[in-house]
This record gives structure tokens, C-alpha cells and sequence, in this order.
């Protein structure tokens, strides 16, 4: 990254009057749901690298500014927002779930109600974060991989599917 920016600088440096420009930045609203009860929020947005406008069109070669028109490039991939690029489960983290168990029931899916003293009573109810899988809300999800973060898988998202994202977004509003 750091290379990429000092090369790009350099390149504008030895052609004169070369329009300004640059990679299209990522920002990542939003979080991913701590519990299954909070509400998805994750939103990808994209801004013009000089000027930081907001970019509605996802195929643009240009910011569409007047005042700006940077030349833009748009990256294959970039890294997670919403894991910070280290691929794994962003719901884990913050909820401190060990394995992709779930944190209110440490991953028995039922809770025992009436405890004393350590002693369960033996009444137990399904526990309302995991609908009694005793997996995370994030991370346990069909088709999610275990503790592994689930916009990414491994660090970095794919810009087609940022985009995909993004105008499912759109759409939404
Ligand atoms: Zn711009
Ligand atoms: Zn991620
Ligand atoms: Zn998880
Ligand atoms: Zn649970």
C-alpha cells in the first residue's frame, strides 16, 4: 500500500500537468451485529480519493465534480472494514465468543434457569441469541464459516461484491 502511494506520487511528480487521481477509497459503514437481536447495519460507500465525494456511480472513470474530475481507479479488492483485514469474525471479537460459540449460552444453546449456588435447578429455556445452535450470530450462520469474519473470509472483499452490496443498499433506502 505504502508503495503503491509513493510510486503514484512520484509518477505525478515527473509528468507536469498530469490530471490528478487515484484509487477509489472504501469507506465501511456501519458494524456487523454483536447479537443476533442488533440489527445488521454494514453499508460500503465509496468516495473520490481528491475530493471525497460521495460516487453513485459505481463505474465511474471520473469524479463526477466539477470542480475536481480526478481521474479514478477502482482496486480489485481491498481490505476489510468491518474486520480490519484480519479475516476473522467481527461479532467474536467484540462479543469475546471463543470458537464461534455463542456468548450468552457458551455454546450449549440453552440456558438453565434458577441457578443457586452454582447448582442448576434444572430448568432450562432456548437461548435467545442463537435460537439454541450455539453458534454466533454472525459467524454460525448457514453458509458462514466458523470464527471466520463473514464479509470477507479471509481479510480482503472482493470490489464486485462491495458494489453488489452498495447498490442493494441503494435500492434499500
Ligand atoms: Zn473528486
Ligand atoms: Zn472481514
Ligand atoms: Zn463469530
Ligand atoms: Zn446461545
Amino acid at each position: 500500500m505504502m508503495k503503491k502511494l509513493i510510486a503514484l506520487t512520484v509518477l505525478a511528480l515527473a509528468v507536469p500537468g498530469c490530471s490528478r487521481g487515484g484509487t477509489v477509497s472504501v469507506i465501511f459503514k456501519g458494524v456487523t451485529q454483536p447479537t443476533s437481536i442488533a440489527k445488521d447495519t454494514r453499508a460500503p460507500s465509496f468516495r473520490c480519493p481528491a475530493c471525497g465525494v460521495e460516487l453513485k456511480d459505481f463505474n465511474a472513470q471520473k469524479c463526477p465534480e466539477k470542480a475536481c474530475q480526478a481521474k479514478l481507479t477502482w482496486p480489485d479488492e481491498v481490505k476489510c472494514g468491518y474486520c480490519g483485514g484480519t479475516g476473522n469474525c467481527p461479532t467474536c471479537a467484540m462479543m469475546k465468543q471463543v470458537d464461534g460459540k455463542c456468548y450468552n449460552c457458551s455454546g450449549s444453546g440453552t440456558l438453565v434457569l434458577g441457578e443457586a449456588a452454582g447448582v442448576p435447578i434444572g430448568q432450562t429455556r432456548a437461548c435467545p441469541n442463537c435460537q439454541q445452535t450455539g453458534k454466533c450470530a454472525t459467524c454460525g450462520k448457514q453458509g458462514a464459516v466458523p470464527s471466520k469474519c463473514d464479509y470477507c473470509q479471509g481479510g480482503k472483499v472482493n470490489m464486485g461484491l462491495l458494489k453488489q452490496k452498495a447498490a442493494a443498499e441503494k435500492k434499500a433506502e
